[in-house]
């Protein structure tokens, strides 16, 4: 059963959290929003949800869940806050069968749900900023890349997904969320729409997964390594952020030529073609060179 709450007022959320002796903590993010319009905009960017598995991260007490749940999908949410659960559980989704919740931290525990029930076909959350960034680049990372991500963020996370190279907000978070994604700034929300509001910009991403691959899957884990070192210092080349790597500099040489890229250019210059081609003349390259190989697996 999903509970009658109206998520829009904040002196019925004031008045649930003294209840209930809780108190919202800035330690974990917590920034409810408060603006139907905005929660029935993001359930909206997650597409006809009828029957499918969504995850959820940080529902707090339930405003973008009940939402999800109330669109057809069946929703496991993770929370970390111990009274936020209790709510979610004795009172909001009491004998829900479409709601499941997974208690205590989502970056540690997604990944033996994904274990026993794989790939979800959506995640759709308003992510604790502090937590936003880490999440997705761990679901990336770890290979969950479910069809369809929503998410809020801080805007600003936001831009670096969605930038071009040579711009000031491409990083490696552009290029770890652009490998199986094509990324999409849906709309910003206005501070107001949030109780309490956050002292940040937000925006909603929207992560369409791609109809065709950019990188073969083998290739992946190579480089998403190689970016790790490419972007470990901004301000120097591609040659000598790849010094440590274990390679002599004419081998270096040849392959950053094989793959056509400049040893002197900086890694926010290249585009994602780039990058594969270089990843793929790791590649060949680490059959023949070991030691390498422990450096940049
Ligand atoms: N979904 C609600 C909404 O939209 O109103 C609340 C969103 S609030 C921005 C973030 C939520 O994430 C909070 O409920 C917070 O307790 C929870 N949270 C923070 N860090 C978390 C983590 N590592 N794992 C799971 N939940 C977390």
């Amino acid at each position: 059963m999903i509970w009658d709450f109206d998520y829009s007022s904040v002196s019925a959320i004031a008045k649930l959290l003294d209840e209930n002796g809780l108190s919202m903590t800035k330690k974990f993010g917590q920034n409810f929003l408060v603006s139907q319009q905005v929660l029935d905009r993001i359930a909206a960017q997650c597409g006809d949800l009828t029957g499918k598995t969504v995850w959820e991260v940080g529902p707090g007490i339930g405003a973008l869940t009940t939402k999800l749940l109330k669109a057809g999908a069946f929703v496991t949410s993770f929370e970390i806050d111990h009274g936020f659960c209790r709510i979610l559980r004795e009172q909001a989704y009491v004998e829900e069968p479409k709601f499941r919740l997974i208690e205590g931290d989502a970056l540690k525990n997604w990944r033996s749900l994904y274990d026993k029930k794989g790939v979800p076909d959506i995640i759709c959350a308003n992510l604790p900023y502090n937590v936003g960034s880490m999440f997705i680049a761990s679901l990336i990372e770890g290979r969950c890349v479910p069809q369809r991500m929503v998410y809020t963020l801080q805007s600003e996370v936001v831009q670096r997904m969605c930038a071009k190279n040579s711009s000031q907000d491409y990083s490696g978070f552009t290029v770890l969320t652009n490998i199986d994604y094509e990324n999409k700034e849906a709309f910003r929300i206005k501070a107001g729409c949030f109780f309490p509001p956050p002292n940040v910009d937000s925006s909603v991403v929207v992560m369409q997964r791609r109809q065709e691959k950019l990188v073969p899957e083998e290739l992946v884990p190579r480089l998403i390594s190689l970016v790790r070192v490419l972007f470990s210092q901004r301000r120097k080349t591609v040659k000598n952020n790849l010094k440590g790597i274990g390679l002599g500099s004419e081998e270096l040489d040849r392959l950053l030529a094989n793959a056509g890229v400049p040893a002197g250019e900086r890694a926010e210059k290249l585009s994602m073609d780039q990058l594969v081609a270089l990843a793929q003349e790791f590649e060949k390259t680490m059959h023949h060179s070991p030691s390498s190989k422990e450096v940049l697996k």
